[in-house]
């Protein structure tokens, strides 16, 4: 039985079947993994490249990835950096690595598909309870309940909850909230329906109450503020950090270009401009010239400042400095990186590189001419 008084539980859940669910049918959007018959692979994808990140920005990726990777068997054979590549700028591109990984699993362990046993999805990479949940319920049928961001929000205004809801305590009450209020026979339709709710109508800013199908069981509309819900905690402050770049051109007028690590860090596998961050007390040159001596093993000179990027991650900002430099000596080592590449600027997209990184291309393509290392170094 529900965590919640009867009082208030029994009207919502009589609301689920017959306002929610109609609500639903009439109203869900048109989106790509949704069309039927809703392939597990296709659900999963999906599913992955929607945490964190919008339905509008995952759409062409999602077509993109399907139609180069059509089943676990293809993902499973492709190397990591075409995976990457079609990740590019997608961020939070562990996730990528996880699903490349989990295909390999799944070709190896599960004949190529993926398990319909919620046990056994719990056990790839990057599955964790709501992205199981989801794919078993969606794909699968179970009647498994998901709580993302969307559903807690709506949730919370529902019950005009008190509690911080970065609680894990408040966080389980609202789990077995949405496992009390599942239909079974509908386990896909009454998960979707609250996560559209919430995309649709109960919105973080400005919520539509007159158009909320749910809005005689709400109690935060009567308290006329539904915004103050969900209660959070106020946030700490998001570090910010700099960081420096070098563009290191050779008599070739090519570029140097360093590969990330494969394993640990968040970009890793990505390609990047080498640097790094700054130490205190250190010009941006100094930083540079000391991030390129520790990463590769090259004494370099620092030149002219290019372009600064701002980019904000999720739990830091960082403004990107990015100088040309050359080398003075040494040659490039793979001391604190995978791999390193010379190339030019038409043929960065050979490559897979982070949204910041992204920031110094679109810089070094704006230029009227490829830089050229005899104008800058004279
Ligand atoms: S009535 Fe308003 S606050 Fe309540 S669930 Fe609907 S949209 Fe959200």
């Amino acid at each position: 039985m529900s965590a919640i008084s009867p009082k208030i539980f029994k009207p919502l859940r009589a609301a689920v079947r017959i306002r929610l669910l109609p609500w639903f049918a009439k109203n869900a959007r048109d989106l790509p993994w949704r069309a039927e018959p809703r392939p597990p692979y296709a659900v999963w994808i999906s599913e992955i490249m929607l945490q964190q990140t919008r339905v509008d920005t995952v759409i062409p990726y999602f077509h993109r990835f399907l139609a180069r990777f059509p089943g676990p068997a293809a993902l499973a054979a492709a190397p990591l950096q075409d995976v990457l590549k079609l990740w590019e700028n997608l961020g939070y591109y562990s996730r990528a690595r996880q699903i490349h990984k989990a295909a390999k699993i799944l070709v190896r362990d599960h004949g190529g598909r993926l398990p319909s046993d919620p046990e056994q999805l719990a056990t790839l990479p990057g599955l964790g309870p709501y992205t199981t949940a989801a794919i078993a319920s969606f794909a699968f049928g179970h009647p498994l309940a998901v709580l993302d961001g969307n559903v807690i929000r709506v949730f919370a205004r529902l019950l005009a909850l008190p509690d911080d809801v970065g609680l894990s305590a408040t966080k389980k009450k609202l789990q077995q909230l949405a496992n009390d209020l599942l239909l079974r026979d509908q386990p896909a339709a009454t998960n979707e329906a609250w996560m559209e709710l919430g995309a649709l109508i109960c919105t973080p800013r400005a919520p539509r109450c007159p158009e909320c199908p749910m809005r005689g069981v709400c109690r935060a509309i009567k308290s006329k503020t539904p915004e103050a819900f969900p209660v959070k905690k106020k946030k700490m402050k998001v570090p910010h950090k700099v960081v420096g770049a070098a563009v290191i051109l050779n008599a070739k007028n090519q570029i140097l270009i360093a590969q990330r690590k494969a394993e640990g860090g968040m970009l890793a596998g990505l390609w990047e401009f080498p640097g790094g961050k700054i130490a205190p007390g250190e010009t941006m040159p100094q930083c540079i010239a000391r991030e390129l001596k520790e990463e590769m093993g090259i004494d370099i000179e620092v030149g002219p400042h290019l372009v600064t990027v701002p980019h904000a991650y999720s739990h830091f900002t960082i403004d990107l400095h990015a100088h040309f430099a050359r080398i003075r000596s040494g040659r490039p080592r793979h001391l604190e990186c995978a791999g390193h590449a010379w190339t030019t600027r038409d043929r960065f997209g050979d490559f897979p590189f982070s949204k910041a990184d992204h920031g110094i291309i679109h810089a070094l393509r704006a230029l009227p001419e490829p830089p050229r290392y005899r104008d800058l170094f004279p």
